[in-house]
């Protein structure tokens, strides 16, 4: 949690919408706050006011996952929250089930596109064909390799091969690209794509300038830092500076943009955050090279209780793990640290 979060501005307070309900955050656009069974217990959906080819409706940004509670979420706010008008175009800031578990079926219902970077699209449709989505043999072997030797936890991710299709069942047959710098027109306004990554492969916000806002997805969140994780499928990845570096395309926006977090609640105080963001993953670097400077070279499994005080259940761990990863090579690749591989297959760092 982010002990410093009285230094930005809610103008809500805890106002917030009841499950099935929408709330107005600016002029035709409206906060819609669906439940999740994780610790991250809850998502922010954004329902804005559209009008495509002469026709009005809304569009949606970010779905939920798939599951019955959620389509029943839904079918709530279209029975009582859309005004009588369609949803026309669904737009995903990025791949993770809770963002675009129900992207499927919202678009086959209401007969609408998609719209996604490329990158998120291609990873999205693989990982719900099973071939992936953070689990099974190569993921045991991944968490391994940075010396995760718990039996059991180890068995649960060989198992967990279906992780992100139960959550992602299917992703629609087409779609149409997001890409950085893009402007789309949405209800008469410019909004314009700011890509991030570190966070998932090619994670789109969007800012309107006329109104001052950013749909900042997972990229901007008021009160927990975003995961930035090393993944199996692409181990040598330097994550943490990919975030960083994201993020500071942010620090061009107007002090007064009220950010709408996917969660947490709508803020003000977007440079003070990305300073917050930055001043944690220092001292989570700072943490990591003391670690390796007092008690010698250290895995990353080595470094759980380190970065996290917390008790950590598997769903937690494995994000944890990659996490500790993602600091321990942005320390390799900025040469403070240098890494070895132990006969035992496992990666130590040690001060370069
Ligand atoms: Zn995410």
């Amino acid at each position: 949690m982010n002990a410093l979060e009285s230094q930005l501005h809610y103008p809500f307070g805890d106002q917030m919408p009841e499950p099935g309900k929408t709330m107005e955050v600016v002029p035709g656009m409206r906060w819609i706050r669906m439940a999740l069974p994780f610790a991250l217990d809850h998502i922010n959906l954004w329902l804005l006011r559209d009008e495509i080819d002469g026709r009005a409706g809304w569009t949606v940004v970010d779905c939920c996952i798939a599951r019955g509670e959620a389509k029943a979420q839904w079918e709530e706010v279209f029975a009582t929250q859309l005004q009588g008008l369609p949803i026309l175009r669904v737009i995903v800031t990025h791949m993770h089930p809770d963002h675009i578990g129900l992207a499927h079926w919202l678009c086959t219902r209401w007969n609408a596109p998609l719209w996604i970077s490329a990158t998120d699209y291609h990873v999205a449709r693989l990982n719900t064909q099973g071939t992936s989505g953070n689990g099974g043999e190569a993921a045991a072997n991944f968490f391994r390799s940075h010396g995760l030797a718990d039996p059991a936890a180890l068995e649960q991710v060989r198992g967990r091969t279906n992780y992100y299709a139960d959550m992602v069942p299917d992703v629609p047959r087409q779609y149409i690209r997001l890409l950085d710098g893009m402007h789309l027109s949405i209800g008469g306004r410019a909004w314009r794509c700011i890509s991030g990554y570190g966070h998932a492969p090619e994670h789109i916000a969007l800012y309107c300038e006329e109104a001052a806002v950013l749909v900042g997805g997972d990229m901007m969140l008021p009160r927990i830092s975003t995961n930035v994780s090393v993944y199996d499928n692409e181990p040598e990845a330097n994550a943490l500076q990919l975030f960083l570096d994201s993020i500071d395309k942010f620090r061009p926006l107007p002090p007064e943009t009220l950010t709408l977090p996917a969660h947490g609640k709508p803020f003000r105080g977007l440079h003070t955050r990305i300073d917050q963001l930055h001043d944690h993953h220092r001292q989570h670097l700072e943490r990591v090279m003391e670690a390796c400077r007092t008690l010698g070279p250290r895995t990353g499994a080595d470094l759980l209780p380190v970065l996290f005080t917390r008790k950590l259940d598997l769903h937690q761990t494995t994000f944890a793990m990659g996490e500790a990863v993602a600091h321990l090579h942005k320390l390799w690749f900025d040469g403070q640290l240098q890494r070895r591989r132990g006969e035992d297959g496992v990666y130590r760092f040690a001060l370069a």
